[in-house]
């Protein structure tokens, strides 16, 4: 009789922190970095870019808290949104939400033209639109909450109206920023799940990931076997820092949930912000929500960005997001520069819109921080008025 699992019964989280690859006898409580490109006959590994034991288990650890069997593990979240467009071929139908990270935007423009692949960017968060899913569609793709605005989309529907559109559609969901914790989209009819590792998963801010969750046996081969020849494969090192990370993955996001919903609070009694943009949490698909916020600035203030970003202290800026630290972004002119101004216009994107990222800074510091900022910019528009 096989030994008894002696995780039966515990909690995804629960055994992602007891989640280890089988080592060699030398019985350490976490596993060692295997830094090392081969493996010699007879062991389970073979070649890294086919497989490595730090790799494994950051896949088993990602697919554990996805409710699934298997996880890909690749170099970035893009390297894992390329590798699931692969599937397609000249003459399929892609689909993806218009209101989405602008790279993943502008990847299926540019796959889709080299390919001959054919795509439609439709609004997935408005039921009416689903029923617009072209006939031949062999892949759906959307974030939810979506990128920017953080709307729903009812992963169930959609994956019910593709199915209605072309049995064989995939539907993909990107959930780098609901994460596992909080959402399984597997659970509600998706066939894939991809995320951008270098962000929650790592939570550092130094380290770069991507991978794709399946239960499908036949997916997960094809997958398995296109890294393996596109060597796309994540690095061990970064798997290792990934695994480490992943330890304290539910404390961090409870943490970075509990900061976002005092600070969404502040921001509501701001006279400078417009409007405050946060996911809906039914509880169903959505069960909580991480660090990552939209606000509108109002419209005095709306083409002052720079100098808020600029009187803030505790807010770094740039491209990165889900650490420790908080950041200040632009969606505009950062996540999505690489859509055009009709594209952004579109979509109702706006310089006004800010993305703030909260880290694990007193959250009372934070708003003073904010606070400072604020009124730096309602004195300069004042200023500028009179
Ligand atoms: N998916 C989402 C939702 C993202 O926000 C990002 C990056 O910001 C990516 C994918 C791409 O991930 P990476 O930067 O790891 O390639």
């Amino acid at each position: 009789m096989a030994d008894p699992d002696p995780l039966a019964g515990t909690s995804p989280l629960t055994r992602s922190l007891h989640a280890r690859v089988p080592h060699d006898g030398a019985l350490p409580v976490v596993t060692p970095l295997y830094q090392a490109s081969a493996f010699q006959t007879g062991s389970p590994y073979f070649y890294t870019r086919k497989d490595n034991p730090n790799i494994a288990e950051f896949e088993g650890i990602v697919a554990g808290l996805e409710g699934c069997r298997h996880g890909i593990a690749v170099t970035t979240g893009m390297t894992a949104i390329h590798q699931v467009l692969d599937l397609l071929r000249a003459g399929d139908g892609l689909v993806f939400n218009r209101d989405i990270y602008g790279c993943s935007h502008r990847l299926f423009q540019r796959f889709a033209e080299a390919r001959g692949v054919r795509v439609s960017a439709l609004d997935l968060s408005v039921p009416e639109q689903l029923a617009r899913i072209p006939a031949g569609t062999r892949l759906v793709i959307f974030e939810t909450p979506t990128n920017p605005f953080l709307k729903t989309i009812d992963i169930a529907a959609v994956a019910k109206a593709a199915r209605a559109a072309d049995p064989r559609a995939l539907v993909v969901v990107d959930n780098t920023w609901a994460t596992p914790l909080f959402q399984n989209p597997l659970a509600h009819g998706a066939d894939l799940v991809v995320h951008s590792a270098t962000k929650y998963f790592g939570g550092h801010s130094d380290v770069m990931g991507g991978i794709i969750c399946c239960d499908r046996d036949d997916l997960h081969g094809q997958l398995r076997d296109a890294r393996f020849y596109a060597g796309a494969i994540l690095d061990p090192h970064s798997a290792w820092l990934l695994c480490r990370s992943m330890k304290t993955f539910g404390l961090r996001m409870r943490e970075h949930e509990r900061v976002t919903a005092r600070l969404a609070a502040f921001l509501g009694t701001i006279p400078q912000v417009a409007r405050v943009h946060l996911p809906t949490i039914d509880g169903h698909q959505l069960r909580g929500y991480g660090g990552i916020l939209f606000f509108a600035l109002a419209p005095a203030v709306a083409g002052r960005y720079r100098d808020f970003a600029a009187a803030l202290r505790l807010f770094d800026t740039g491209t990165g997001m889900a650490c420790v630290t908080s950041m200040v972004a632009q969606p505009y002119n950062g996540s999505h520069a690489s859509m055009t101004p009709d594209e952004k216009s579109a979509i109702g994107l706006d310089q006004g819109l800010v993305r703030l990222c909260f880290g694990f800074e007193d959250p009372a510091d934070l708003e003073a921080d904010l606070a400072r900022a604020f009124t730096a910019i309602a004195s300069a528009a004042a200023s500028a008025s009179g």
